[in-house]
């Protein structure tokens, strides 16, 4: 196994296994934009979607095995040039640690291939957006799924809906760190197939908060398979805080046993600026991040729209492109 196999500790994580005997099982499903096709394929789920982008997928996959993160899945997305990555579920922060990883083996891969890859939210203003969506789990003590529970509605355990309650709850703040970017919010617009309301759906790929569909009669099976996504999030944000803020609000929601909200949906902050201003008045968040990081990261992400000030979006799309 590589070097990152040993479980890492992480406040969040010990305060949820300690709290509820809930150890988080999550990953990344990454979005990402690849250069080296030309063309919209017609089907682009297809096999021809995938066939168009030669060996960039495969070569993908095995620096991903042979840096010890496991693949998932490969394939082509609905946008031109659009791909997504997914590895396969990890346990706490090594599903950050994979993420992070696969995102530098894409990144690797493509410029050995002569292309570029490019993680950006959206790589010009009306185009299709890169999610960077995050799927998690619970598992109990002893390794059994526990997210499932097929008596109760939407399928979801208490624990579990509680859970996906205290992050609706606090999602528009959550926003500034799972959507940290200017143009983050250039995606979060509607018939993007990317969140606008503080949401929770079971089908419903506009919605903040996916419960995704399982297959099979097989209880057991559909127990391991159920999981569930949150949408919010790109790749401007890091993996690490984007998963310490949602599990803790989470665990929020546990403590507060909230309900999840289905009538009236809040509207997701329209701009940074609007979402530091809702992470500013958030006091747990203050507490998730801890002081120090709190008040730098406000900081940190004001001289950010500061220095992009005068540029207009196409411009800002094309200069986050080129970082992420
Ligand atoms: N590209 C969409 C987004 O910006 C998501 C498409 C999908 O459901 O995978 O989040
Ligand atoms: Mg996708």
């Amino acid at each position: 196994m590589g070097f990152l196999s040993a479980p890492r500790p992480a406040p969040w994580v010990d305060r949820l296994l300690a709290e509820t005997g809930l150890r988080l099982l999550a990953t990344f499903e990454q979005e990402f934009t690849y250069s080296g096709v030309a063309a919209h394929p017609p089907q682009p789920y297809e096999l021809d979607g995938y066939r168009r982008q030669g060996i960039f997928g495969e070569v993908l996959l095995a620096a991903m095995r042979q840096a010890g993160v496991i693949p998932d899945s490969f394939l082509a997305e609905f946008g031109p040039q659009q791909f997504e990555v997914t590895s396969a579920p990890a346990l706490g922060v090594r599903a950050a640690d994979d993420a992070v990883i696969t995102r530098e083996l894409a990144q690797a891969v493509a410029f050995r291939l002569g292309h570029r890859v490019s993680f950006a939210p959206i790589p010009e203003p009306s185009g299709t957006g890169n999610g960077t969506h995050i799927h998690w789990s619970f598992l109990d003590r002893e390794g059994q799924p526990t997210l499932y529970d097929a008596h109760r509605p939407q399928g979801l355990s208490l624990l579990g809906s509680q859970f996906i309650a205290g992050i609706q709850h606090h999602l528009p703040a959550l926003c500034a760190v799972t959507a940290p970017s200017l143009a983050s919010y250039y995606r979060l617009r509607p018939n993007r197939w990317a969140p606008v309301r503080a949401d929770v759906g079971r089908m419903d790929r506009g919605a903040a908060v996916r419960i995704c569909p399982v297959a099979g009669g097989d209880p057991a099976l559909r127990a391991r398979q159920f999981n569930v996504e949150f949408r919010v999030a790109d790749a401007t944000a890091s993996p690490y805080l984007a998963l310490a803020l949602v599990v803790q609000a989470g665990l929020d929601g546990i403590r507060h046993e909230r309900q999840i909200e289905d009538e009236n949906p809040r509207l997701l902050p329209g701009s940074l600026e609007q979402a530091l201003q809702l992470l500013e008045a958030c006091e747990p968040a203050a507490e998730w991040l801890g002081a120090d990081l709190f008040s730098a990261y406000l900081k940190f992400k004001r001289a950010e729209i500061n220095g992009l000030e005068n540029l207009d979006e196409s411009e800002i799309c094309r200069r986050y492109a080129e970082v992420y």
